[in-house]
């Protein structure tokens, strides 16, 4: 029986997946592979980020849509931060008259969850045709119209039949996964239940790559990204930030698809070289020089331009290696702790190897088949570290983080700047972060704040996380069971 994929990572068949473990680099390598890593769980737990959090910032810069949660009023919280990224995108594209992006939530209330939130969905629906006749109308589920199990498909096809729009269900209830990448999975089996269906290969365009990309990429990044490709004769379909119906039509005619994030359209790749044939590279997001040199052989090699690719590896480092070598003559020897989402921080972790810093913890989201390689080329490399498998744990990060004393926090940086460590951002769809030349920004941005630690120091004067000082001598994992 063929297997299809559900959108929920914990139930994928071809790996192991683990949300909760703490303990030594070394140590988790070596068990993962016996399957006894353990199935732990946190009794004490700080909240996860959200799986419809995830689906909407993958979607919501789609040109020409609108996107209706069918949810209570609080689920659209996190619109605010991906809007944010929307018009902060649209800046830096050029479009100054920056628009806000058109959401419409269904405010499911306690009458709606005793009788059923349909008819809201139905009114939300048309009415998001009538005031904006899009292209594309995407539905939201949440936990609260799963929970009550409202029918979104009977919904979707009855307003269908009536609007020229599509309208695309997208089922990321946040209840049913812990790993909020499962959101993006959600965003693309609704491409290809809802829009791409059954639709044809088409004549291939052989110089074209479908590159899947999350939301937190920064436009100057896909700009490197872009002149990288470009620059030894690839074209790029750059699917879903900025995106559009047309180029999400286009997808079954390229020659070949990558992502720029390790967790990114993943499943969706498979599924595409199952129903189209179309080859994939899937190997590491390209921070730092190791990372972007394997991301890149990894796309030429489908697109047969592997020595073409080799030679401009090496002209890139003539340009870069000077620069990078003088900030490694600065940073060589800073310890460093990370914290990100799975692709970015290990990927991030291979980078300090540029710098020659040290690598002293890690905290990640996600532990899987995946992980495991990136973890054992990180144990050769720094030996052993601390390693958090956490999504969103700050009461277990600060304890680390007052244990370990780290020089530099890389990743999200409130609970460390609190600490008074100097930290910086790998998440940053502000600034430059990837390939060949945006290590160079990155490599002056983390110097810049190890020099300049008076920010973080004031903050931490005046600023108290909410822990007891006896939480500090604990152990950090004490409530994973
Ligand atoms: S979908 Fe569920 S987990 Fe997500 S914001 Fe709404 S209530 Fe919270």
């Amino acid at each position: 029986m063929k297997n299809i994929y559900s959108g929920i990572r914990e139930q994928r068949r071809d790996t192991d997946t683990f949300t909760d473990w703490g303990g030594g680099s070394i140590d988790a390598s070596e068990r993962f592979p016996k399957k006894c890593l353990g199935r732990a769980d946190r009794v004490f737990s700080q909240g996860l980020q959200c799986r419809q959090t995830n689906s909407v910032m993958a979607l919501l810069s789609m040109e020409d849509s609108v996107f209706v949660l069918h949810s209570p009023l609080g689920c659209t919280g996190c619109c605010c931060m991906a809007n944010d990224w929307f018009r902060v995108g649209q800046l830096h594209r050029g479009n100054y008259a920056m628009k806000n992006a058109r959401v419409i939530v269904t405010n499911l209330d306690n009458r709606d969850i005793i009788l059923g939130g349909e008819e809201k969905l139905r009114k939300a629906i048309r009415l998001a045709y009538t005031r904006y006749q899009p292209k594309m109308i995407f539905v939201f589920t949440s936990c609260s119209s799963g929970i009550i199990g409202d029918d979104i498909e009977a919904v979707v096809a009855e307003v269908s039949e009536e609007i020229p729009s599509i309208v695309v269900p997208v089922h990321c209830e946040g209840f049913k996964s812990k790993i909020c990448a499962s959101g993006y999975d959600s965003a693309f089996l609704a491409f290809s239940q809802y829009i791409l269906k059954d639709a044809p290969k088409g004549e291939t365009e052989n110089d074209l790559l479908n590159l899947f990309a999350p939301p937190t990429v920064s436009y100057i990044d896909q700009t490197e990204i872009e002149r990288i490709l470009g620059d030894i004769g690839i074209r790029v379909n750059y699917i879903p930030f900025y995106s559009s119906l047309e180029k999400i039509r286009k997808i079954p005619n390229a020659r070949a698809s990558s992502a720029i994030c390790k967790v990114f359209a993943d499943e969706f790749m498979k599924e595409l070289y199952e129903k189209y044939g179309i080859p994939y590279s899937h190997t590491i997001m390209p921070i730092g020089t190791r990372n972007t040199d394997k991301w890149l052989l990894g796309i030429a090699a489908l697109f047969d331009k592997t020595a073409q690719a080799q030679e401009y590896i090496k002209e890139e480092y003539t340009k870069v290696r000077p620069l990078v070598e003088e900030l490694k003559s600065k940073l060589s020897g800073k310890r460093v702790f990370i914290c990100g989402g799975t692709g970015r921080s290990f990927a991030a972790a291979a980078l300090i190897d540029d710098f020659d810093m040290k690598l002293v913890g890690m905290e990640t989201p996600v532990y899987d088949n995946d992980t495991q390689s990136d973890l054992e080329y990180l144990n050769r490399l720094y030996g052993n570290f601390t390693l958090d498998i956490a999504n969103m744990m700050p009461y277990e990060q600060v304890n680390l983080l007052s244990k370990l004393k780290p020089d530099v926090f890389i990743g999200v940086p409130v609970w460390a700047a609190k600490l008074g460590i100097p930290t910086t951002h790998i998440l940053d769809i502000k600034r430059p972060t990837m390939g060949y030349r945006n290590l160079v920004y990155l490599g002056n941005k983390i110097l810049y704040q190890i020099e300049n630690p008076g920010f973080n120091k004031k903050i931490a004067a005046h600023a108290r996380l909410p822990y007891k000082k006896s939480w500090y001598d604990e152990d950090a994992f004490k409530y994973i069971k």
